[in-house]
């Protein structure tokens, strides 16, 4: 069975074609600039590239060229689209209806336009994907994958805000959490590589990207996630601020002269370590001028990593307890002086990393010592895998 993985935003388009007998990506790829001057495909077979450069006005002729791309004489890895089984399409918010995967039909449609309003930035370009691709492939299965789905199962203590209760009622304010497909999946490989049921397990999983979160997990289960009404609760990350007094919104309005749009964009855009350090929202960098002794650098990396850590902790309590830690995305899976830095101190709490262990980049491999109480571990996410697996098991 091959299964088609589509991500689509509002001006880009991630796709892997994946066989399912071995989970073998025959083809990725990347459409940048949908709808603006300089649309271009990159296709992605062997390690070997492909660029295409024309004009796509929009998503349809996106995926169109992406058809072609898989199909082509030259460089596809298909004869024919009906090799294709079915579609997985990563959706961000599934609200409070969806806590599993689910087959598309005119009702899932519905409720992923109704979400839209708890995800105005995401939503709509995923309905556009879905529509491009039902439009061009009329009789595939298409499944849709929420990244809010897997935090369904936080329990209602820890997803309600303290504010009137109606608020939630009537527009939806609680904590969500985002990043569930990452989340699910570490933890499932985790439970794997500790060679143990996930069902006995209680894991943290570290999600630190460019945005970044840690989730709760007993049993398989999301009990709790840094993440909340939107992806710009919790940590701080590359250039969202994370949790702040949220006193300080209208404090700016009224003080500093801000509009709420102002605050909102710095908030998204302009703080993290970006705004801390004044550097960059790569880790790279700020962890390059830090090593030059450039204070305010030193200053974003030290609250960065003070903010993981006691988020780690607020989940042991939690949990009562953990059995492993995982990193994972962009900064989790490479930067052992970033996880040396969170899990310094914290062995009271059962964990000491392994120094050469912890030199670990990219690979799945357990990077604390062997007096540590709780394991901690690299692994390498692979969302577009998990979609994958969800819409085998749904088609299937
Ligand atoms: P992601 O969102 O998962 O693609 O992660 C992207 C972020 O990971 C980048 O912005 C970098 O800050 C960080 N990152 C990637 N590789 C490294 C590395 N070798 N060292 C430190 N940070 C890294």
């Amino acid at each position: 069975m091959k299964i088609l993985v589509i991500n689509c935003g509002s001006s880009s388009l991630k796709y892997q074609l994946i066989d399912m007998k071995d989970e073998k990506v025959l083809a990725k790829g990347l459409v940048e600039r949908i709808g603006i001057e300089g649309s271009i495909l990159t296709h992605k077979v062997n390690g070997e590239k492909y660029i295409t450069k024309q004009p796509m006005e929009d998503h349809r002729v996106a995926i169109k060229l992406v058809l072609n791309a898989l199909v082509d004489k030259d460089y596809g890895v298909i004869k024919d689209m009906s090799e294709i089984s079915a579609v997985g399409h990563r959706v961000v918010h599934g609200g409070e209806k969806y806590g599993n995967s689910v087959l598309i039909d005119g009702n899932v449609m519905k409720a992923i336009e109704d979400c839209a309003k708890l995800a105005p930035l995401h939503n709509p370009p995923n309905l556009i994907g879905i529509n491009a691709c039902k439009a061009l492939m009329k009789d595939t299965p298409m499944v849709a994958v929420f990244d809010t789905a897997f935090h369904q199962t936080i329990p209602d203590y820890a997803y309600t805000y303290a504010v009137p209760y109606e608020l939630y009622e009537k527009y939806g304010v609680r904590k969500y959490g985002f990043h569930g497909t990452s989340h699910r999946f570490v933890s499932i490989e985790a439970a794997k590589m500790m060679g143990k049921d996930i069902k006995d397990l209680k894991i943290i999983t570290c999600h630190l990207g460019n945005g970044a979160s840690v989730c709760a997990i007993d049993g398989g289960k999301s009990v709790d996630t840094s993440m909340g009404f939107t992806p710009l609760a919790g940590l701080c990350m590359g250039t969202r601020c994370g949790d702040i007094d949220p006193a300080v919104v209208p404090f700016l309005v009224k003080t500093a002269g801000m509009s709420i749009d102002e605050v909102d964009t710095m908030m998204n855009k302009k703080s993290g370590v970006f705004g801390v350090s004044g550097v960059s929202s790569d880790f790279r960098d700020v962890e390059a001028e830090a090593a030059k002794g450039n204070k305010r650098a030193r200053l974003a990396l030290d609250l960065y990593a003070y903010k993981v850590r006691t988020v780690i902790g607020s989940y042991i309590a939690a949990l009562n307890g953990a059995d492993c830690i995982v990193f994972t995305a962009g900064l989790g899976e490479n930067s052992g002086s970033s996880r040396k830095e969170i899990c310094s101190g914290l062995s009271n709490l059962g964990i000491v990393l392994d120094e050469e262990r912890n030199k670990a980049a990219g690979v799945a491999t357990e990077i604390s010592s062997d007096n540590s109480k709780v394991k901690v571990f690299v692994i390498p996410t692979n969302e577009e895998l998990m979609i994958a697996r969800d819409t085998k098991e749904i088609v299937g």
